[in-house]
């Protein structure tokens, strides 16, 4: 990754959706408590309001039927029974002059009433106020309201703190500390399994492309019930992969088409090249261009044949299969190239003992041999090593070819069994790219594989799997 590439955290779309969703989740689940507190404080605080003003309504009664004094013993009575700290009471003239108070035991610094004098009329309506006093641990409410009984007017304050109300609010703020944790790790849970199952249809798409790009052109991504987006992104990834498939078949088809047609012009020159030889024989200048008319065309008839044995094995068609000595095959291979290796000072070793004995294809198994014995003795400078092995791998059967030549880049490794493929180094070597894709080709016409592990300055090894029944 180029380090002008920022990444934004985190990194992974779902670990983001995730993110995101456990956020927002969170939040909402901040604002709906935080209404939900202010709603369960305000309905809380109203209740206690209509308490009061009942009370003074009722206490108006009491001063209307039993006097002054008489009401002022219930509100006594109320002080013992309640206990001066929960419930205080006070008495003013119209003047808001201070007459008469029950204990005040923690009520001793409740402040003078919000008005001079308490006007008559429309105005006369209760008022309420909260207290924070400093004796009280809570909060207290109090009402001024007017009690008349035809007669006199006063003002009556009670007041009492808001005891039940902070204690329903402490329980529901407790509520919210114990779930906020338990609801994160929920959404958290949640978020990352919805995030994951959406793009499921993502990671599949992704499986099916580096498939693909390992060769395996067929495969396509199934088309489910994963939502419409995903569905038509598979859909749509699988109609491009279609028509790339056509377009290759129709290349190769041309290509196989163009070769099919190039081999008889080419033998008809080889042919002339041919009879001009035998024709004048004493001009050397006829005789020199001749032959590397005739070596130039059996290079590139070469080439044909190993593209139409290419396009031949490629189209699938199983080769006609025949119990052979793979051992046997090898071991005749390897004496076949002794003289080349020898030519090129390379030392070829034969590591292939037994007899094992498989299905196959002999004419097919004796150029994959060959071009892998070839390259190697090609690619490997004078006075390398070369050798073949062959051994027993469960129900298969391997043949390696080693060599201490000068291995190929990492990078071009993929590339390397694909048509007319050759890597940089090896341009100045004589080669068409085409021996690799036909050794892969013969391999998997044989249920079997071919892969490559090599790395520059440390030498090649091919390895060849081939089943030892043909299943
Ligand atoms: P070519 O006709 O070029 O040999 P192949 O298909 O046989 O074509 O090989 C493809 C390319 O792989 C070659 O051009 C060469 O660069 C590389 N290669 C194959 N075998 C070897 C090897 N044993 N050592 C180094 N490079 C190799």
């Amino acid at each position: 990754m180029s380090s002008s590439m920022k990444r934004s955290w985190p990194a992974t779309l779902a670990a983001r959706l995730t993110f995101w969703y456990t956020g927002l989740s969170t939040l909402s689940f901040l604002l709906v408590f935080i209404l939900a507190y202010y709603l369960v404080s305000a309905v809380l605080l109203q209740q206690v309001d209509d308490d009061l003003v009942e009370d003074i309504e009722e206490f108006n009664s009491s001063f209307r039927q039993l006097g002054l004094e008489g009401m002022w013993t219930e509100l006594e009575d109320e002080v013992a029974a309640d206990g001066a700290t929960n419930v205080f009471f006070q008495l003013f003239n119209v003047d808001a002059d201070s007459l008469r108070r029950t204990a005040d035991t923690g009520w001793e610094d409740v402040p003078s009433p919000p008005f001079e004098s308490w006007r008559p009329g429309e105005d006369s309506d209760p008022i309420l106020r909260s207290l924070d006093l400093r004796e009280q641990e809570y909060q207290a409410r109090t009402v001024y309201g007017e009690i008349d009984n035809g007669t006199n007017r006063y003002i009556l304050q009670i007041a009492e703190p808001l005891e039940e109300r902070a204690e329903v609010l402490e329980l529901v703020a407790g509520i919210f500390l114990f779930s906020l944790p338990v609801f994160l790790l929920l959404s958290l849970t949640a978020g990352w399994h919805m995030s994951k199952r959406s793009l499921q249809g993502v990671e599949e798409v992704t499986a099916t492309a580096i498939e693909i790009s390992n060769g395996a052109i067929g495969r396509r991504v199934t088309v489910g019930d994963r939502g419409a987006e995903i569905d038509r992104l598979a859909a749509t990834f699988n109609g491009m992969l279609d028509k790339i498939q056509i377009l290759i078949r129709g290349m190769r088809e041309m290509t196989d088409n163009i070769a099919h047609d190039l081999k008889s012009p080419l033998a008809r020159i080889r042919g002339l090249a041919e009879t001009s030889l035998t024709s004048h024989p004493a001009d050397p200048a006829y005789e020199a261009l001749a032959g590397s008319v005739i070596e130039e065309c059996d290079r590139l008839l070469h080439l044909i044949n190993t593209m139409l044995d290419l396009a031949e094995t490629e189209a699938g068609l199983r080769p006609e299969v025949k119990p052979l000595n793979l051992s046997a095959l090898i071991r005749d291979a390897c004496e076949l190239y002794q003289d080349l290796a020898q030519a090129s000072a390379i030392t070829l070793h034969c590591r292939c003992e037994g007899d094992v004995e498989i299905e196959g294809n002999r004419q097919f198994l004796q150029r994959l041999v060959g071009n892998l014995l070839d390259n190697a003795i090609k690619y490997t400078p004078p006075g390398g090593e070369v050798t073949i092995q062959q051994s027993l791998d469960g129900d298969d059967v391997l043949i390696k070819v080693m060599d201490t030549g000068p291995g190929i880049q990492t990078a071009e490794l993929p590339r390397i069994f694909e048509r007319f493929y050759r890597c940089d180094q090896s341009r100045s070597k004589p080669g068409s790219g085409l021996g690799l894709s036909l050794a892969f080709a013969i391999a998997r016409a044989h249920l079997g594989s071919i892969s490559v592990d090599s790395a520059v300055g440390r030498g090649s090894q091919f390895t060849v799997r081939l089943p030892l029944q043909s299943r």
